[in-house]
């Protein structure tokens, strides 16, 4: 078979090789063992301490990589494998005539039965763990003793519909390459979270990969959205500088300024968007001159139970000590949609993205809300805090989130327990209904911040989660700029800061026009600053203005794309 190209689109940056792994469930090992007759209950004693210790190392490495996450993402595995009434049934099993690979397997049918038929969601959901655990034991069972990281999932590349994010900490922690989604969004949030995570991941169809065997060798540019499929000597050969740094360039840390001017002097501000502690040290070590966007849900989501208010405490003071001068922006929880806490329960939406989400959220669990809040006024004891709020839809909310804070600055200082009493409050703007409040929500607030992926959502009634709509989803659309540039207006009137911090802040067609319509700080994905950076180095304000200018009189998107120098074709046939 020939070599192949795939496109697709590109997600989460880098450049890695690998063979194909093709899950069409939640993730689980590579590994298929062949039932063999002939092992012994020593075997078994092998096999349950060998898979014992793949575990916790796997525990443990992810432990040393994400800050944030205390999930024990293999604790029903360990917690059933420890169990001796477990053990005991394999062996009474096989006291009964059954070989061990079949003892093995049926005891875990039995719980497996069990736990599916179980009214408990959650308890359901560790039906894959079982499965997960069926295969590693098998497999440990019918190979000989080996180390423990030969189970993972180094040099493979996972090609798989769906991923949760436990599913993605999971990959992380077995060394996974990267990742091959074949539904989705670019600015879905299992996108944003692979970014967070530095797991390279293209976005591409699933009838151009259903031809692609397990196993067949891959060569993944996620810069670029490219896949090889046995990638030839000459491809390979061209990508070895790019596949040596995982597809970062080398020289980007020292090449970055700590300031970043138009080539006619105009100062922008680039902050980082990040949303776990690693990133907001690269974000340093890339000169950012702050965070602009901490989401503060993937701390959240990488978890198996809600983060008391002290645990959130060292999370946020460790966000804030890696950024040192720059300030940071925390977000408060904007939970909903398509960000689901496994294990709290969610209510019932048939339209979750127009429902209990962001501030919608965090006031219907007001517990949460003030426990987030307080650790966070807590973090920003003797430095300066931004909060920012996100899915305002009007000034009452924003007013009252606002109040909530100050009710519990006073609430901390009866408490005598140090915090920052003034820290900033700011808003979102990510719904078509804030557009008309600009002017209101601007005075009322300390700063603003156009969220411009839920905008187009909103504004254009395409969800961001959906491929099969990708074509409608266009963020040169005239409304989205003309949006974009009243809430810009409306800040500069007011003498309020704004940023812009969705994906459209980062994109090199865009940021010109961003630039013409007046932002002067830009919250991109840490490890784009130094593209970024050096793209508006070669811009001009002057020229930016009168390219927006242009662009803002424009009524259809085919003329700003040609304005832009995008291409684009009409997405209705
Ligand atoms: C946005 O909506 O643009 C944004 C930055 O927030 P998120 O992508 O987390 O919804
Ligand atoms: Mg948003």
């Amino acid at each position: 078979m020939h070599q192949c190209l795939i496109t697709g689109t590109p997600t989460s940056d880098g450049c890695v090789t690998g063979t194909a792994v093709i899950y069409a469930a939640p993730l689980k090992p590579a590994v298929t063992a062949q039932t063999q007759a002939g092992c012994t209950v020593q075997d078994l004693e092998r096999a349950v301490s060998e898979t014992r210790a793949q575990l916790l190392e796997f525990q443990q490495n992810i432990k040393d990589r994400i800050t944030e996450s205390v999930t024990q993402i293999f604790a029903a595995h360990l917690m059933i494998l420890e169990d001796p009434v477990f053990i005991g049934q394999i062996r009474k099993c096989i006291g009964d005539g059954a070989d061990v690979p079949t003892a093995v397997r049926r005891i875990i049918d039995e719980y497996i039965a069990i736990f599916s038929k179980s009214p408990d969601l959650r308890t359901r959901e560790k039906v894959d763990d079982l499965e997960d655990l069926m295969q590693r034991l098998l497999s440990n069972l019918t190979r000989p003793a080996r180390p423990a990281a030969h189970s993972s999932l180094q040099g493979k590349i996972l090609i798989t519909p769906r991923l949760f994010p436990s599913d993605l900490l999971r990959f992380v922690s077995q060394n996974g390459e990267g990742i091959i989604l074949t539904s989705g969004g670019v600015t879905a949030h299992i996108s944003v979270l692979a970014r967070s995570l530095a797991v390279p991941m293209i976005l591409a169809d699933a009838g151009r990969l259903a031809d692609l065997p397990a196993g067949t060798p891959l060569l993944m540019d996620a810069h670029a959205g490219l896949i090889y499929a046995r990638p030839d000597a000459t491809v390979l050969s061209s990508y070895e500088s790019l596949l040596e740094t995982r597809g970062k360039p080398a020289q980007d840390r020292q090449a970055v300024k700590p300031q970043t001017r138009t080539r006619d002097g105009c100062r922008i501000r680039l902050l980082a968007a990040v949303g776990l502690v690693s990133e907001a040290k690269l974000a340093r070590e890339l000169c950012a001159e702050g965070i602009g966007l901490y989401r503060s849900e993937m701390a959240f989501l990488l978890r198996e139970d809600l983060p008391s208010e002290d645990e959130q405490y060292a999370v946020y003071s460790r966000v804030l000590n890696e950024m040192q001068t720059g300030d940071a922006v925390f977000r408060t929880l904007d939970l909903g949609g398509d960000k689901l806490l496994h294990y709290f329960p969610a209510a019932r939406e048939s339209n979750p993205f127009l429902g209990l989400r962001g501030i919608r959220f965090t006031f219907q669990h007001h517990d949460i809300f003030r426990r987030q809040l307080r650790a966070l006024l807590r973090a920003g004891h003797g430095r300066p805090l931004k909060i920012m709020f996100p899915f305002v839809s009007s000034v009452d909310s924003f007013v009252h989130a606002r109040n909530l804070v100050w009710e519990l600055t006073r609430e901390l200082a009866a408490e005598n327990r140090p915090h920052q009493a003034s820290p900033e409050i700011g808003a979102m703007i990510e719904l078509p209904c804030a557009i008309g409040l600009a002017d209101e929500l601007a005075a009322a607030a300390d700063f603003l911040s156009i969220g411009s992926n839920d905008l187009v959502q909103y504004l254009l009634a395409v969800d961001r989660t959906n491929d099969q709509v990708a074509g409608w989803h266009v963020p040169w659309h005239p409304s989205v700029l003309r949006a974009i540039h009243t809430v810009t207006e409306a800040a500069c009137r007011c003498g309020k800061p704004i940023s812009i911090c969705g994906d459209m802040a980062s994109d090199p067609k865009l940021i010109p026009v961003l630039i013409g319509m007046g932002l002067r700080a830009l919250t991109v994905p840490a490890c784009r600053i130094p593209q970024v950076q050096q793209l508006i180095e070669t811009l001009d304000a002057a020229e930016a203005k009168a390219l927006s200018d242009q662009v803002l009189k424009s009524a259809t998107v085919a003329e700003i794309a040609g304005l832009l120098g995008i291409p684009w074709t009409f997405p209705g046939g």
